[in-house]
């Protein structure tokens, strides 16, 4: 079976594993990575979602955090501090440091971000096929007002990490998106697969930005294999990040019926085949198998490997239930 997942990082990182631990030899697991996070910071070239996925799934990652190199040590942050050198809101560990010089050195030496994810995982052997989204520079802008009553926009990073989503969000704009074109395989992992699914990761800066790409969303339009996604949202709120103030200011109903109806019905124009809600939202369930997105209720917490693969089964469970 060939299955591909569209990803952000924390939350489809560590859905993945689940995901991942039900695979049978000869299945085939490709995770097409969000890349509107990226940033240039100190010269280099920062992934986080790719990181992200490339260190839980390789099992490097810090577990209490969800993010970054575990054991880390904050030697080269301190002393770039003492430099005075900006921004000092966004910490680059002394370990991860290493995977941002070997990215920037080969982006420098021409091989596109594809390839180059590709060379990193060699070490890590995340057992998935990480694919970046794009290997053109996509980011993630987020339109908040000024001091002056006008409207700025600042780099996602400097919204979430410096400001902590604290101020209200009046608009995401992914720079770049308009023009940039699907890595090599990325369409093809879409519309060759047997089941397409969806982590529960961020609706609008995670899963949207991939969505942005050219071919993307008409891919999964196209196809006829079933997409099966999974609610990050429980009981009206996002399980950790800040995916309530992107719903919100947006305009988007903040609930696990209300992301899968952003997805779309088929019906609509949208791709949604099958939607996963916690057992709190069982309201959830009736309304969205009335428009067409087959629903369950099921237990959709992560707390430990084992829960995360009884939700990865349940998903391909109600994909198998699901021919089109
Ligand atoms: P990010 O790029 O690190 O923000 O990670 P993702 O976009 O992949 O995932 C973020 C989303 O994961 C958030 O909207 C969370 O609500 C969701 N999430 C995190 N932990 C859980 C969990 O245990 N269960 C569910 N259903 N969603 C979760
Ligand atoms: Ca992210």
């Amino acid at each position: 079976m060939r299955i591909t997942a569209l990803s952000g990082g924390v939350g489809g990182a560590r859905y993945l594993r689940g995901l991942r631990a039900l695979l049978a030899p000869d299945d085939e697991l490709t995770v097409i990575g969000n890349t509107a996070d990226d940033i240039w910071l100190f010269g280099l070239k920062v992934c986080p979602d790719l990181d992200t996925l490339m260190y839980t799934l390789g099992g490097g990652i810090d577990e209490h955090r969800g993010w970054g190199r575990a054991n880390e040590t904050w030697g080269a942050r301190e002393e770039l501090a003492a430099y005075g050198v900006e921004p000092t809101w966004f910490g680059l560990g002394d370990r991860d440091l290493a995977t941002h010089i070997v990215r920037t050195q080969m982006l420098q030496a021409g091989y596109p971000l594809s390839a180059i994810t590709t060379a990193l995982c060699e070490r890590w052997q995340p057992g998935v096929m990480l694919v970046p989204m794009s290997d053109d520079r996509v980011e993630t802008h987020i339109v908040i007002a000024d001091e002056a009553g006008g409207r700025r926009a600042i780099h996602f990073q400097e919204y979430w990490v410096r400001l902590r989503a604290s101020v209200p969000v009046l608009d995401v704009v992914a720079v770049g998106a308009d023009t940039a074109v699907a890595a090599p395989g990325v369409l093809e992992a879409v519309s060759e697969a047997d089941v397409i699914v969806l982590p529960p990761s961020n609706p609008i800066v995670s899963i949207g930005t991939i969505l942005g790409v050219a071919g993307i969303a008409d891919a999964l339009r196209a196809t006829q294999a079933p997409v099966v996604g999974v609610s990050p949202i429980i009981a009206g709120a996002a399980v950790r990040g800040m995916a309530d103030e992107l719903l919100a200011g947006l305009g988007i109903e903040n609930s696990a019926a209300g992301v899968a109806l952003h997805y779309g019905t088929r019906a609509d124009g949208g791709f949604l085949d099958g939607w996963l809600v916690h057992t709190s939202d069982g309201d959830a369930v009736g309304r969205l198998n009335a428009v067409g997105i087959a629903s369950r209720s099921v237990p959709l917490l992560m707390s430990d490997l084992t829960a995360t693969t009884t939700m990865a089964r349940a998903t391909l469970d109600l994909a198998a239930g699901l021919s089109r």
